[in-house]
């Protein structure tokens, strides 16, 4: 059986998929602190992940490595479970976030729920905390998102990487869907973590992993495959927002996605950079008929159905 790389005392990690970005629970004899929250429809599964692993004990600190609904959707829920609960988010957004402004944050345009949520403090890039009963500290990891921070522990030489870098590539670049380029904002991420020189990874999404050498080449070819085509990362990225809504569905009536794609900001604006000179529905259809050619949905002609591995 292959082994799954041993994390130090006081780190566990809920492996969640990809609707709900993996929890992590750092634990020592001052602190509980868990790192994202995952996706808003999942709140409860989070929220009985933590119960069992916590006990009769509270959950004194969340943090959020960046703001996407699949990242920060449960801190509503565990805010109210916890009424005590400290919240420290990356700067970047926090004008926004105490304004809430749906649109700023991202839900809005893509069409994503993120319950309104507090924060008590910021998780500023360059600060050190002790969790865990060792020091993490926080870096600024733009690329994926502008405003995200990936936290580093160098006694176990231990990552939490956030979007900014899976087994498999990284997330979707959303400034470049909007057209701000972040491409080498991506690249000097992957530099970052580089020369942090992680022996192991918990990224956002997927099982942790050892092996960061082939995990930033991979990534570097993928980011440079992206560079020379924008127009594929474009479909990828509107390929993504459409199975992220399928996973929060399940099943649906298509002519009902179809409404809700349609009326996105996000597919909206992927359209027009990307659109390859068709009308926004037969795009879309296009979108989907890729989706279930490569075998991340089934339509059966009246409902689309989620296919998950
Ligand atoms: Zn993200």
């Amino acid at each position: 059986m292959p082994g799954v790389p041993l994390l130090p005392p006081g780190v566990q990690v809920f492996e969640r998929g990809w609707l709900s970005s993996n929890n992590i629970l750092l634990t020592d004899a001052d602190s509980a602190t868990l790192v994202d929250s995952g996706y808003v429809t999942h709140s409860a599964q989070t929220l009985a992940l933590l119960s069992q692993a916590l006990g009769a004990r509270a959950l004194d600190r969340l943090v959020n490595t960046h703001l996407h609904s699949d990242h920060c959707g449960g801190n509503a829920a565990l805010q109210r479970h916890y009424p005590a609960l400290e919240t420290l988010i990356p700067p970047g957004m926090a004008e926004d976030v105490k304004a809430w402004r749906g649109a700023a944050l991202s839900y809005e345009p893509t069409g994503q729920n993120c319950p309104p949520f507090q924060f008590t403090g910021l998780l500023q890039p360059g600060s050190v905390h002790r969790w865990a009963n060792t020091e993490w500290q926080v870096h600024a990891a733009p690329g994926h998102d502008p405003h995200s921070v990936i936290l580093f522990e160098p006694e176990h030489r231990l990552l939490i990487s956030a979007d900014a870098l899976w087994q498999n590539g990284f997330g979707v670049v959303f400034p470049e869907l909007e057209g701000i380029a972040a491409f080498d904002e991506v690249a000097d991420s992957l530099d970052l973590i580089e020369a942090l020189d992680p022996a192991l990874v918990i990224p956002g999404h997927g099982a942790p992993f050892t092996g960061v050498t082939e995990a930033l080449a991979f990534a570097r070819q993928k980011l440079e495959a992206f560079a020379q085509t924008p127009e594929k990362h474009g479909r990828y990225g509107a390929k993504v927002l459409l199975k992220f809504k399928l996973l929060e569905y399940g099943s649906v009536a298509k002519p009902d996605f179809k409404t809700w794609a349609l009326a996105v900001p996000y597919m909206q604006a992927l359209h027009e950079r990307y659109g390859q000179g068709v009308d926004r529905a037969t795009w879309l259809d296009m979108m989907l008929a890729e989706l279930q050619r490569s075998g991340a949905l089934h339509d059966d002609g009246a409902v689309l159905h989620d296919v998950s591995n």
